[in-house]
């Protein structure tokens, strides 16, 4: 197949938080930015149009190219991408957005404590509450349930999830800041537009409006100042450095039926790697023990981590109602607990039939790190979470987790983090501090930076990663504007 080229002056890959936030303050500064995704575009609007795992586990458009085993999936560019760990399995997300679509929606801020505990010492946190933060939540519209719908029939499991804690002894439960238009659930609630939302239709992607992901957002003002080229089906399959300093990119362009139908060469001047923690970390890694870029930090692949997550499921004697009003949205901040600090959310699961099931999700800080490296023969992550890296940690939450089932009266409670380990919450692998400078760039190699949550050493303390990852990206994006933009590209 031929193989055609192009050069560019700034190339970003993927368009998840870390991708959008960088693409979106270079085009405003005036830089052309190509955006390489490899999923495609999801456009919501009616039902049907994402893949419903709990109504058929099987729909192959959950699949990335077949990582994810459902029958014939190898030709889907589908919506997840499943990497198979030792101890530990990973989901990443692959479409325009990133995790923005498949995800809840949670954006908690991290306590400055915990977040001066977790993050490279060069992040300081005033600065991230009084202007990083800011500046995301605005951009992603951030915002808490209104009381009116937590008080609403089909809020009922939040607000029995609420009753539990208060009856554990934990610290009141209340709404945690979401990216949902609560008007757009009020009008669902009123029976003035089918409900989607308030039905739990969040569970890989919500089929109309309402929540608002990266594709309403960061994506679409980028691509307002016009200086925004995204191309979806764009796959990255090995970045180097040529003799002149330029980045070589070389990408797989796909079609709907993930068939590889171009390959394509770009040549830039300033690469930004967001393919998110598992997709970057492995085009680095891989470029390094190929020897197409040798002389990359001994610390790529490592300080990795899960954000702590614990899945549990109780089933209780108590209703829990059918079609429990979504996203996850009612959480406990155990962050003055003695033994550590805990937070505790309800995931709504919405089944059409009552299940006394209780979704429950528990974040805490691990105590250590995992570790990835890159399987040439199979062009393959090998990812290794030892035991140590969250037996401690895991104590905490899983106490905390018990005194909840038990205060709910739970009859069987399913630990899916004892079963079968994984995590969607996954961060590190070229953190800030030892593979990157205080701002992203890539030490030793100039005009390469790291955009996404690989910076962040495994954990962003008790709380969904994504708002951090993206006030991190507003965060470098503002210096790499002031200091290299004119100079290194
Ligand atoms: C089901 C689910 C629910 C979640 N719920 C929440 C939540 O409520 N709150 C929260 O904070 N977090 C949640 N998360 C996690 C959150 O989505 C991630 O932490 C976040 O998206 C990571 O952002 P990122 O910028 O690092 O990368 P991502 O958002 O993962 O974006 C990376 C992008 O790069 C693309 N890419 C990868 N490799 C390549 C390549 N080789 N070439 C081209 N493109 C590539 C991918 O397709 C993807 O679009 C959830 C995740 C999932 C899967």
């Amino acid at each position: 197949m031929a193989l055609r080229e192009e050069r560019h002056r700034a190339v970003v890959i993927g368009s998840g938080f870390g991708g959008a936030v960088t693409a979106l303050r270079l085009t405003q500064a005036g830089v052309n930015v190509v955006m390489l995704e490899r999923g495609r575009r999801w456009v919501p609007g009616q039902a049907g149009v994402f893949p419903n795992p709990l109504k058929n586990p099987l729909d192959r458009r959950l699949s990335w190219r077949g990582t994810v085993p459902l029958p014939g999936s190898k030709n889907s560019p589908g919506l997840l991408e499943f990497f198979d760990g030792k101890g530990m399995d990973v989901v990443a997300p692959a479409c325009v957005g990133g995790g923005s679509v498949p995800y809840h929606g949670m954006s908690l801020r991290p306590r400055g404590d915990h977040f001066t505990r977790v993050m490279p010492g060069a992040l300081d946190y005033e600065a991230f509450a009084q202007t990083w933060y800011p500046r995301a939540e605005a951009m992603l519209r951030v915002g808490r349930m209104p009381d009116d719908v937590l008080a609403s029939d089909r809020y009922r499991s939040s607000r029995q999830f609420a009753e539990y804690v208060r009856k554990a002894g934990l610290p009141e439960a209340a709404p945690v800041p979401m990216t949902v238009d609560w008007d757009v659930v009020r009008r669902e609630l009123r029976g003035e537009q089918r409900p989607l939302i308030s039905r739990g239709d969040v569970l890989i992607g919500t089929n109309g409006a309402g929540k608002h992901s990266l594709d309403t957002n960061y994506l679409p003002a980028a691509e307002a100042t016009g200086r925004l080229d995204l191309r979806p089906l764009h796959d990255v399959t090995s970045v180097r450095r040529d003799d002149a300093g330029r980045w070589i990119v070389d990408v797989d362009v796909l079609d709907g039926a993930a068939r590889l139908v171009e390959r394509l060469r770009i040549t830039t001047d300033a690469l930004f790697l967001g393919a998110g923690t598992m997709n970057t970390t492995k085009l680095l890694l891989k470029a390094r023990d190929t020897g197409a870029l040798p002389d990359l930090p001994d610390d790529l692949g490592r300080y990795w981590g899960t954000n702590g997550d614990l899945l549990v499921t109780a089933v209780l004697r108590d209703r829990t109602g059918t079609w429990q009003g979504g996203p996850a949205n009612v959480a406990t901040l155990d962050w003055d607990n003695p033994d550590g600090p805990v937070t505790l959310l309800f995931a709504a699961l919405p089944f059409p039939a009552e299940t006394h099931a209780m979704q429950l999700v528990g974040m805490v800080i691990p105590d250590g790190h995992g570790s990835m490296t890159y399987d040439s023969a199979r062009d393959r992550l090998r990812i290794v979470w030892p035991k140590e890296a969250d037996a401690g940690a895991m104590t905490i939450a899983r106490a905390r987790m018990w005194r909840l089932t038990r205060a709910a009266g739970a009859v069987t409670v399913f630990d899916a983090t004892r079963s079968a380990p994984s995590t969607f919450h996954q961060l590190g692998g070229a953190v800030i501090g030892k593979v990157c400078d205080p701002h992203g760039r890539v030490l030793g190699q100039r005009g390469l930076y790291v955009t996404d949550g690989a910076l962040i050493p495994g954990s962003t303390a008790c709380a969904n990663p994504s708002l951090t990852i993206a006030a991190l990206a507003e965060r470098n994006a503002a210096t790499v504007v002031a200091d290299d933009v004119g100079s290194v590209f």
